[in-house]
């Protein structure tokens, strides 16, 4: 029986393994750690608060058959076809998939490290989320910044969401004519993609956040509370929200110059295949393929992975599909591919709601169990079609 080595239990590493049939593939999933999120859940620790459970035994969210060890892998070598970790077992397969996500590093930053440990975020985890929140409810008044530190993240609308979720928490607090919201971003606009900033760009401006775009976060002094970019502007601040710069993580990878200079794995963007090599796989945010970071994206890979493994043809097709709460109960979706720019969808109650649904039914993607209802959807929802309908009108 082929054996199939899965590196990282995330939404990517899950959905490929519960993909594959233990009866015939050999399917063992390693992660350094035990439990598997519902990241875009961080946005409502951090922001509202929330204590629902977002976390799950990556062991109890695969089919029968499949086997799960606890291990941080830290070096794979392609060519040998072998993965060592910190058991000091050696990892042998004929198949493998890094799907390894991304890795918060605020070092490159001088004093990001300091006020990351402080304040925390809403990205990187449920602590950092409840950091964070401990923050903003004993806030007060004064000048919040919020922004990301560089320009690669995963779910590029998460950026924005968290100033929109912070500007409506002031709003019933009571606080916004005390607080002023600085958004700063690298990007020349407070949305990358040019047509959903035509949608969102007005609620930004009705709502008072400043924009403040061009803005690549050089260093940050919390002594003083500034932040300061590499182009010299400044930011004062009284609390510091700040999304730290996303890497790849600290595995090593024989041969060398598989990874960009982020730690990005290099592959192919239709199908995921590492450079080089027929047998292995980056899946997720794991890769440098040219789309969003985002679970839909490791879902969709996944398949397309599984797929390629069994024999059949099959490719991905860039298709990004990012939920955006816009706030006050109202979300819309980020939808393109590679060959459609991202279509001016609308925010819309009906959307919120789907996004709200999501944070249920997640754990049925993870299993394979709603793949009917997105087969739907994505099919309702094809860029091709909003692009007809909406950037037109
Ligand atoms: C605030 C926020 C909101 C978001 N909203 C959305 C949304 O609405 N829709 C959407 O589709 N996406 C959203 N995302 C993005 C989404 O959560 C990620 O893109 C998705 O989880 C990526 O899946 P992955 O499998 O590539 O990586 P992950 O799910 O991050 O999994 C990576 C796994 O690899 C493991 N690992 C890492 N290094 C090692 C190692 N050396 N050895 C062993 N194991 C290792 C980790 O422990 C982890 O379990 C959001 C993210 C955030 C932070």
């Amino acid at each position: 029986m082929e054996k199939v080595l899965i590196i990282g239990g995330g939404a990517g590493g899950i959905i490929l393994a519960n993909s594959l049939d233990p009866k015939d593939y050999n399917v063992t999933v390693v992660d350094k750690d035990e439990y598997h999120y519902y990241q875009p859940w961080y946005l409502y620790v951090a922001f509202k608060g929330s204590k629902r459970k977002i976390g799950k035994p990556i062991a109890s969210l695969l089919k029968p058959g499949i086997r799960y060890v606890k291990d941080e892998i830290t070096e794979i070598n392609l060519n040998e076809r072998k993965a060592y970790g910190s058991l000091r077992i050696t990892y042998d397969y004929d198949y493998i998939i890094i799907a390894t996500g991304t890795s918060p590093d605020p070092d490159p930053i001088p004093g990001l490290r300091e006020v990351f440990n402080e304040y925390g975020d809403y990205h990187t985890s449920v602590q950092n989320s409840l950091k964070l929140w401990n923050h903003i409810k004993n806030f007060k008044g004064g000048t919040i910044a919020i922004g990301q530190a560089s320009p690669t993240c995963k779910c590029p609308p998460s950026l924005l969401e968290g100033a929109f979720q912070l500007e409506e928490y002031l709003n019933k607090k009571g606080l916004k004519s005390k607080t002023k919201i600085k958004f700063f971003t690298p990007f020349p606009r407070a949305y990358p993609a040019e047509p959903m900033n035509k949608v969102v760009e007005p609620m930004v401006e009705e709502r008072g956040i400043e924009v403040m775009p061009f803005f690549d976060l050089d260093t940050v002094d919390n002594e003083k509370k500034i932040l300061t970019s590499i182009e010299g502007d400044t930011i004062n601040y009284d609390l510091p929200i700040i999304v730290p710069p996303c890497k790849g993580t600290k595995i090593k990878i024989l041969p060398e110059g598989l990874q960009n200079e982020d730690r990005f794995i290099i592959s192919d963007k239709y199908t995921m295949k590492i450079k080089g090599f027929d047998n292995a796989f980056a899946v997720g945010d794991a890769n440098n393929l040219p789309t969003s970071k985002t679970g839909v994206t490791a879902h969709l890979e996944a398949k397309v992975v599984a797929n390629i493994i069994q024999g059949k043809y099959d490719k991905f097709t860039g298709r990004i599909n990012c939920p955006f709460d816009t706030a006050y109960g109202k979300a819309t979706f980020v939808i393109a591919d590679y060959d459609n720019p991202v279509a001016p969808y609308p925010p819309t109650r009906m959307k919120h709601f789907m996004k709200m649904s999501m944070a249920r039914i997640y754990w049925m993607t993870l299993r394979g169990y709603a793949d009917p209802i997105f087969d739907f959807y994505f099919d309702f929802t094809n860029p091709v079609k909003l692009n007809e309908k909406y950037a037109t009108s």
